[in-house]
């Protein structure tokens, strides 16, 4: 299948390249990258001051969205005044019939709701798990509704919707060229992501005080207090920040660490920090819990521990020479390279373009809408 002419929208929660948006980020550049080296035309529309490699990105001015994990399950839905999540919505319904495909990346209740109301076939790529009431409820109505448009990174995060069965499951990929594989690492290990709460920072930092490892942290601090509470609690932990660093800085301070340390509270869609160290050479300690779980091959290319349980934490790292760095670089290689991405992503869209879609002006299909499914 080529030169299918994509519209991918991206996440309102920040511009490309500033980490706010996390690992879809990445997963947009290197998707964007694999399609058009496919021969795919592929436009990206993402908030205004977005950079994304070499692909083209039309930038939308507007008020970001506040990320859906800050939020309560129950909380209503929010739309800022100027959203720029309603502004790439609208610029997507105004230009739709410029493209045969839409590919929403945004975890938001908008454009699921969208999906009937365009001519132009929307398909959601879901990034996180299930959050949110009122985004389960839209998830499932698209389910029921338009069957094959939902993909996701893996099957544990599908599940989390109560309608797992329905997404495509297409898992992550990196430019493997971009990681230099590193025999001979240093004593460090590394932490990766936001430095947010759901990613429980603070059990690597208790664990690696224990095991009395220096912690190398890199990631955007995306929330302030935290990590002012996170420095005042273990002020004997050998840990180092090294900030946000750029794909070629983060792979050459990884490939140095001896393991990387996953430590997420909540059930992680997939953690594209994961087979990055892979690539590099670097075992992966996880909880064993969302995409880490699907991931790690448990006794070779790292160690799955309970979830939240520092103690089992502690003594995976010191257990780490068992595992073998070349056996994780072939886990990248096999697993996790952006032709077979392409290949996946491309077996959805035909799914996404054969499925019979219910109707094609929206007000036209209100009646057949799908109900809500009953609590
Ligand atoms: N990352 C980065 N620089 C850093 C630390 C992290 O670019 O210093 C990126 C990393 O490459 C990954 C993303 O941040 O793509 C984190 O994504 P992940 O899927 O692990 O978690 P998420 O933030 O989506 O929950």
């Amino acid at each position: 299948m080529a030169g299918l002419r994509l519209l991918l929208v991206s996440t309102p929660v920040g511009p490309l390249g500033s980490g706010l948006g996390g690992g879809v980020e990445l997963t947009l550049l290197n998707l964007g990258q694999e399609l058009l080296r496919r021969g795919h035309g592929v436009t990206v529309l993402a908030p205004a001051g977005s950079v994304l490699g070499d692909i083209p990105v039309v930038g939308l001015i507007g008020e970001l969205q506040p990320t859906a994990h800050t939020q309560g399950r129950n909380t209503p839905i929010t739309l800022p005044k100027q959203s720029v999540l309603g502004q790439m919505w609208d610029y997507a319904r105004q230009h739709q019939g410029e493209f045969d495909l839409i590919v929403n990346f945004a975890y938001d209740w908008l454009p699921f709701y969208l999906t009937p109301f365009f001519q132009t076939p929307v398909a959601h790529f879901v990034t996180m798990g299930s959050l949110s009431e009122a985004m389960d409820g839209a998830v499932q109505r698209v389910a029921a509704q338009f069957p094959g448009r939902l993909g996701a990174y893996t099957r544990t995060q599908a599940e989390t919707f109560g309608c797992g069965e329905a997404f495509a499951i297409l898992s992550s990929a990196i430019d493997l060229e971009a990681y230099q594989f590193c025999p001979t690492p240093g004593n460090a290990l590394a932490w990766l992501g936001r430095i947010s709460p759901e990613k429980a920072l603070e059990d690597a930092l208790a664990a690696a005080e224990v095991a009395q490892v220096p912690l190398k942290i890199l990631g955007k601090l995306e929330d302030e207090a935290y990590w002012q509470t996170l420095c005042q609690r273990f002020p004997q932990a050998e840990a180092s920040y090294l900030g946000f660093l750029p794909t070629q800085e983060l792979q050459a301070v990884v490939g140095q660490c001896r393991a990387l340390v996953m430590t997420p509270r909540w059930v992680e869609a997939f953690g594209n920090v994961a087979i990055e160290a892979l690539a590099c050479g670097v075992p992966v300690i996880a909880y064993d819990r969302g995409g880490p779980s699907e991931i790690v091959q448990s006794g070779t290319t790292g160690w799955l521990v309970p979830p939240d349980d520092v103690v089992a934490l502690t003594d995976a790292m010191q257990r780490l020479e068992t595992l073998n760095r070349s056996a994780c670089r072939h886990q990248a290689e096999t697993d996790y390279s952006l032709p077979a991405l392409g290949e996946r992503f491309e077996a959805w869209f035909g799914q996404c373009l054969s499925s019979p879609s219910p109707g094609g002006d929206g007000i036209g299909t209100i009646a057949t809408w799908a109900p809500y499914p009953s609590p």
